[in-house]
């Protein structure tokens, strides 16, 4: 489509002047103040909706659907919910736990905060990230992936309109050419990154090294546990969608199945065909309902999950399994039956429209397979038994698990992930404590 120039080395530094000198004015000015802007930047975000989405859209090629009805939207009101939930801080109260002494706690922002974010939502994951840091009264440096920075691009011109200078400053390039400087500058107090494992482990090393806080939020796996009693039709159009919705782009996928012995065939054969009667085409197709995938790269590597696992003579590759046509990284929504749990198509994250099914003897075997995962981002459990979902959401070591459902996300409760899906909360009021620090200040009465 188009290049964009790397940030210099003396630019990405300028940024972080910027962000620093911006810091003790942004941090002044009182929660409702700050409210006022992220209020302006949501109307600024819904105003300019269908050209941020159609930018969103190209850029990801992603249907332009689902950038500007499903997108849109969701990020204007995680801008809404952080201005509202600011004037709302809870706490602990002030009083005399030591007599004659009066202590009270103030949640204080951190200073310059560093922003990594992913190709897969790079609007959604600048609104998770600038939303509860600019709230809280941080300033941001913010680096879009190096294959999807047009959006937070335009975004950048309507932020200059609305916040102070210097309280976000976007940077663009690639993760060892300008990621890696960034979170090494001295002035950096936070690192934030959405992306793979292997990159926070990166820069989580790097931030070791100047003690820096860092907010991990890396890739996923998710269960999709479906029990004996399940209503096999629901769980056969939420598969068909959170499964392959971004082309299974998405760290919540869901894209490891579960199934017991009553339902798995059935489970299997409806599913098959429902999948292949996604649509896959570019962006503005009438009925579109998958784009392709980011990359030639990206395309290849799940291609090539998929051929390793057809080649395990238990699997059965029911609908897909191939490219589609010969123009842009197409790859045919995909399910993968008959996969065993130590079965890398199982094991590990593909990030594409491949979703695994295996079957297992009960749920406590469904229970400890899915727990059996590096990962811990979201999980769901389908049932018509309450009491059985209850007591499976108790015991799977997920960040989330959902009943009956998948994949939705609301802005006042947190996302985030547990083992080596990272740590730390995106949205809710838990985002603003990762991104501040609480403070005890002690009064001695005369
Ligand atoms: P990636 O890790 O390759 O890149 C993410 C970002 O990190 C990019 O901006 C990249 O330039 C930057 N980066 C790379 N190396 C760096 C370094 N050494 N220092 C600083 N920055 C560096 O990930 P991706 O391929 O863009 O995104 C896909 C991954 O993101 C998947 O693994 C997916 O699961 C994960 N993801 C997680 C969530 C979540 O909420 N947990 C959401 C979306 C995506």
């Amino acid at each position: 489509m188009c290049e964009v120039r790397e940030a210099s080395a003396e630019q990405l530094h300028l940024a972080v002047d910027a962000a620093s000198a911006a810091f003790p004015v942004w941090s002044a000015f009182t929660p409702k103040d700050r409210s006022a802007c992220l209020l302006k930047i949501a109307d600024a975000i819904e105003a300019n909706g269908d050209e941020l989405a159609m930018l969103e859209s190209l850029n990801c090629g992603k249907p332009l659907s689902a950038a500007r009805n499903d997108e849109i939207p969701a990020i204007a009101d995680v801008y809404r919910f952080f201005a509202g939930a600011i004037r709302n801080m809870p706490g602990s109260l002030a009083g005399e736990y030591l007599s004659g002494h009066t202590s009270m706690i103030r949640r204080d922002p951190l200073g310059v905060v560093a922003s990594i974010a992913p190709w897969n939502y790079p609007q959604m994951m600048a609104a998770w990230k600038l939303g509860p840091a600019i709230a809280m009264g941080n300033t941001v440096v913010l680096k879009p992936s190096e294959m999807t920075p047009l959006s937070t691009l335009r975004l950048g011109e309507l932020l200059a309109n609305i916040l102070p200078p210097g309280v976000v400053n976007i940077v663009c390039g690639r993760g060892d050419t300008v990621g890696a400087p960034l979170i090494r500058d001295p002035r950096i107090r936070m690192a934030s990154l959405t992306g793979d494992v292997s990159t926070g482990s990166k820069i989580m090393e790097a931030a070791a090294r100047g003690i820096k806080r860092t907010h991990m939020e890396l890739g996923g796996k998710a269960p999709v546990i479906v029990l004996d009693d399940a209503d096999i039709a629901s769980v056969v159009e939420g598969v068909r969608t959170f499964g392959y919705y971004n082309a299974g782009q998405d760290c919540t996928a869901a894209c490891r199945i579960y199934a017991g012995e009553k339902i798995y065939e059935r489970l299997v054969a409806d599913l098959s065909s429902a999948v292949s009667t996604i649509k896959a085409a570019t962006q503005q197709e009438p009925g579109v309902e998958m784009g392709p995938l980011i990359s030639a790269r990206q395309r290849d590597r799940v291609a090539s999950f998929v051929d390793r696992a057809r080649e395990l003579s238990h699997i059965e590759i029911t609908t897909g399994g191939s490219t589609l046509g010969s123009k842009g990284f197409f790859y045919k929504p995909t399910v993968v039956a008959g996969s065993l749990q130590q079965d890398e198509i199982v094991r590990s994250e593909v990030f594409g429209p491949v979703v695994s099914v295996t079957r297992v003897k009960d749920a406590e075997q469904a229970l400890a397979f899915a727990n059996d995962s590096e990962y811990g981002l979201a999980s769901s459990v389908w049932t018509q038994d309450v009491g059985k979902a209850m007591a499976m959401a108790a015991r799977l070591q997920y960040g989330c698990t959902w009943v009956n459902t998948h994949f939705m996300l609301v802005s006042e409760m947190p996302h985030g992930g547990m083992k080596q899906s990272g740590y730390g909360k995106d949205m809710s009021v838990y985002a603003l404590e990762d991104y501040s620090c609480a403070r005890h200040v002690m009064i001695k009465h005369n």
